[in-house]
């Protein structure tokens, strides 16, 4: 079982995780920001938190832009889609993208590449990792038996955006089918907004219209 804590940082208002395992107080954390915000926050959290590894959702800058300054700290095996290694080179360039070339940020390592149905070991805590591509070609989400980190694949009320370079509308649409047939009791934690369930988007969410 896992605690869940959502620090919400950095200038795109991005939903970061630290979850914990309950029985041995292991902790990951779940994207980065882009900012040093994530690593003041966690500096500042007592007790400090045992943080054992960093997994990343995807490779966006506002969601591991700030895997450096995090590994800086946290000297900690980090996991990434192996799908998003393309994206993720593009890091020190994503700012310019969006016309923040002050935002480009440098790649960070990365320690393991994951695959569908690959399996992470928390503390007592078994994380699996779906993939679930479209908005970027790697996304992916971690779950356990309750809880589903989703990065940009879904959101209370909307979806992830697949406009963006490297993002595909179609396998957007294939992973959120994939994704709605997990248990509809996990409760969603997205990269941007509110917690929601699976089940709940299901039936009220607009964009997945095309499900029910
Ligand atoms: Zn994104």
């Amino acid at each position: 079982m896992i605690e869940v804590k959502c620090l919400t940082v950095g200038a795109f208002q991005v939903n970061t995780y630290l979850i914990k395992d309950a029985a041995t107080g292991a902790c990951a954390v779940i994207d980065t920001g882009e900012s040093d915000d994530l690593v003041e926050r966690l500096q500042a959290l007592q007790p400090s938190p045992d943080v054992q590894m960093i997994l990343l959702t995807h490779a966006h800058l506002d969601h591991a832009g700030a895997l450096v300054a995090l590994q800086k700290v946290f000297d900690v095996p980090t996991y990434l889609p192996r799908l998003e290694i393309p994206l993720f080179e593009t890091l020190p360039e994503q700012g310019t993208w969006f016309g923040a070339p002050h935002m480009n940020r440098p790649c960070g390592r990365i320690d393991h590449l994951v695959d569908d149905g690959d399996v992470i070991q928390l503390g007592e805590t078994t994380l699996q990792f779906i993939s679930a591509p479209g908005h970027t070609p790697g996304q992916g989400c971690y779950y356990d038996e309750s809880n589903i980190f989703v990065g940009d694949t879904i959101f209370a009320g909307s979806v992830g955006r697949t406009d963006l370079p490297m993002g595909d509308p179609i396998l957007a649409q294939k992973s959120l089918a994939k994704l709605m047939k997990l248990s509809g009791k996990l409760q969603v934690h997205s990269g941007h907004g509110a917690v929601t369930t699976l089940a709940q988007e299901l039936t009220s969410n607009p964009f997945l219209q095309f499900l029910r």
